[in-house]
């Protein structure tokens, strides 16, 4: 009844996105129903997800930038306060965040540029490929399909 090459999917599962079909049918890695590629709102979905995808490396390279040096400069500013280099208790002494924390945002800077430079030089969080060229907002249904890792 269906010829081999009419088998093109045309729906999808917007739920677990795993799975492409065609016709009415439940999506067999969660049980969903596919919904149709053609109307709008999937389309819309599918740029939305496009784009999370592509932005991705660049937000967890910099949640990794941020999390080292902050948890870099911490363990620094403790060991000077543990060996005596720095002191918040001084006798007379008002508590200031910059002029009492001054080694620690001075570790933090040093540390932001050297692991900015080792992200860089070790190659982690890179884009996969293909992301450079895509644009989410302009990318057709199949291309978006092959970015998001679905088979057409
Ligand atoms: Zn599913």
């Amino acid at each position: 009844m269906y010829r081999q090459d009419a088998a093109r999917p045309d729906r999808i599962c917007i739920v677990c996105y795993r799975t492409l079909g065609t016709g009415e049918q439940s999506c067999g890695t969660c049980g969903a129903p596919l919904v149709p590629l053609d109307t709008p709102e999937v389309v819309a979905e599918l740029r939305k997800r496009a784009k999370a995808k592509k932005d991705q490396p660049a937000r967890r390279r910099y949640a990794f930038v941020i999390g080292a040096s902050l948890g870099g400069a911490a363990i620094g500013f403790a060991a000077l306060l543990l060996i005596g280099v720095v002191s918040l208790d001084r006798p007379g002494h008002t508590f200031s965040a910059v002029g009492d924390f001054w080694p620690f945002w001075l570790m933090f800077v040093a540390l932001v540029a050297v692991t900015t430079s080792l992200v860089k030089w070790l190659r982690l969080f890179r884009m996969p490929q293909g992301g450079d060229t895509l644009d989410p907002e302009t990318a057709s249904v199949p291309e978006l399909l092959v970015w998001l890792g679905l088979r057409v």
